[in-house]
């Protein structure tokens, strides 16, 4: 009998791939350095306020459903999710509301009313996006990718059909460029600007490949599932569970292990070694080859390939118990700063705090009034925040970036007595995010897609510098946010598994 596969981190990432190893017949010990699973999908309970502390808007569920698929069951018999349609309300500085349809349609028309002159290049946006998405199908998800190389034989493809698809990516452009392009309204643009912020990443410096998120949206829709997005790694834990993998919770890992020139063990940090016959690591795939690997040949290469790359950004996030909620709120609302480009040149460029930010706010007892006691909220906002520099000093920024968010929301969202509400309150600073999920200064979307040529590849699910180890989560292929880390988790799974089965000459199962 092998040694079991091993996997480093029990996020999102992590979980997607031990599911998915598991149902294809692997023996799989997971190691988890907190004492919950499901990383950045973690739960804070108090005074009778639940609040999720990490993901709140779950979009494309397919990815979901082919990871219970893998074990044959059904994401339905284990999730009770929502549709929420509207998808977003958006409020802008000059007072006006706007709420974001799913049914392209249904927006344009909404838009006709709001801003005339930009119905239509909204949906020109939709059109070019969906292409994009397609192209995206084709080329980049459901396996590892780490170049364009990867992608695209140049050589072997040069028909006409993928010289079109090469085409339609608009290589060199950006996101803030191709929306602006179609829609001259500069709310509307804006609003679109956001979907960059799914992935911590600026719309002035994303390739333009990055448009394809606005139709990922509107194709799959925008769900909550019933007990908060938390129901997610919930529901993954008990499918492994069923599945047979071994859960090793509060047990740090320090060393990747190495013999015959493959990963082939871990070393916890409390010295126990642990002997695998492959390692999927979930941790921050930077950090995997900085602090797991250090020193060794294959961290300096791949340093040398990927030092350029700058971390996403950070973010900060109150959870505020209200004895009241605010009836004008949606599940998800965008406050909008005043000026988007100032506010992206603050985060992005300059590496400080936006002087007027963007608010997201989710009021989840707006779809599950049991989130809060009767009449109340669960109110969750994240403000986007530069990664973490040297100077950043939090617990002297925090008082301050705090009354400039709430003074924020009272202008342009109408929240007034919102300090008279709060029964309790909690934080999650870049610091609390760099310590509690060990990421890369404090990101909370990996690697950030900067570059107009290269910013959507993040490193490769299989290890080009070390057989045997797997890159799974947020800051490897094809990258953040909760759909594509669990894409992440499954394409390193089906890269493990078939290079197993074609070592053992068994015949390759088909993704
Ligand atoms: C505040 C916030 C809001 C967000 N909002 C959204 C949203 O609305 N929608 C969305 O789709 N996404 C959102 N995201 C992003 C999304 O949460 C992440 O992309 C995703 O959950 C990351 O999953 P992961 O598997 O990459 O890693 P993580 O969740 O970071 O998990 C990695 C795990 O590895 C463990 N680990 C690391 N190193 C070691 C080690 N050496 N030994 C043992 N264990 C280790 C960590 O403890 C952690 O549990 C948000 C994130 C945050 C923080």
């Amino acid at each position: 009998m092998s040694d079991p596969v091993g996997i480093i981190g029990g996020g999102l990432g992590g979980l997607a791939a031990a599911c998915t190893l598991a149902a294809r017949g692997h023996k799989v010990v997971l190691f988890e350095k907190n004492e919950w699973l499901g990383g950045k999908a973690a739960v804070h309970e108090e005074a009778g306020f639940r609040f999720d502390m990490g993901p709140t808007i779950l979009t494309v569920p397919s990815v979901l459903e082919r990871i219970f698929a893998e074990a044959g069951e059904r994401m339905s018999d284990h999730l009770d999710m929502r549709r929420l349609d509207p998808q977003w309300r958006c409020f802008f500085e000059d007072g006006s509301v706007l709420d974001l349809d799913q049914e392209v349609s249904a927006m344009a028309l909404r838009l006709k009313g709001y801003a005339p002159g930009s119905a239509d290049g909204y949906e020109r946006f939709i059109a070019m996006s969906e292409k994009l998405n397609e192209v995206s199908r084709k080329f980049f998800f459901w396996r590892s990718v780490e170049d364009i190389g990867d992608t695209l034989d140049i050589k072997k493809n040069t028909d006409l059909d993928t010289l079109r698809d090469v085409l339609s990516l608009r290589m060199g452009s950006t996101v803030a460029r191709q929306i602006r392009k179609r829609v001259p309204d500069p709310r509307v643009a804006q609003m679109l600007d956001h979907f960059t912020q799914y992935v911590g990443s600026s719309p002035y410096l994303s390739p333009a490949v990055l448009c394809g998120i606005a139709h990922m949206q509107t194709d799959e829709g925008v769900w909550y599932p019933i007990g908060g997005t938390r129901a997610v790694p919930e529901a993954l834990t008990a499918l492994a569970e069923r599945l047979g993998v071994e859960f090793r919770t509060n047990t740090d890992i320090a060393r990747i292990a190495m013999r015959g020139g493959r990963a082939s063990g871990i070393e916890t940090t409390r010295g126990e070694t642990v002997p695998l016959s492959a390692v999927v690591s979930n941790m921050d795939s930077v950090r995997t080859y900085r602090e797991l690997l250090g020193g060794s040949a294959e961290a300096r290469t791949f340093d040398k390939r990927w030092r350029k790359r700058e971390p996403a950004c950070s973010g900060v996030v109150f959870y505020l118990g209200l004895d009241r909620g605010y009836d004008q709120l949606l599940h998800h609302d965008f406050v909008f700063s005043r000026d988007a480009e100032e506010e992206f040149d603050h985060i992005y460029r300059k590496g400080g705090l936006a002087p007027d930010p963007t608010c997201y706010i989710a009021a989840p007892s707006v779809t599950e009034p049991g989130v809060a006691p009767p009449g109340g909220e669960a109110l969750y906002i994240l403000v986007h925040t530069p990664y973490l520099r040297p100077h950043h000093d939090w617990n002297e920024m925090l008082p301050r970036y705090r009354k400039v968010i709430f003074d924020k929301l009272a202008r342009t969202a109408g929240m007034r007595g919102l300090e008279d509400r709060i029964r309790c309150e909690r934080v999650l600073t870049p610091v609390d995010i760099h310590n509690r999920y060990r990421v890369l200064d404090g990101a909370i979307y990996g690697l950030a897609s900067h570059g107009r040529f290269n910013g959507a590849f993040k490193p490769g699910n299989r290890s080009r510098e070390l057989p045997g180890l797997y890159l799974a989560g947020g800051a490897a292929h094809p990258g953040a946010g909760m759909p594509m880390v669990m894409m992440s988790g499954w394409i390193a799974a089906d890269s493990l598994d078939g290079d197993r089965r074609s070592n053992s000459g068994e015949l390759r199962r088909s993704a």
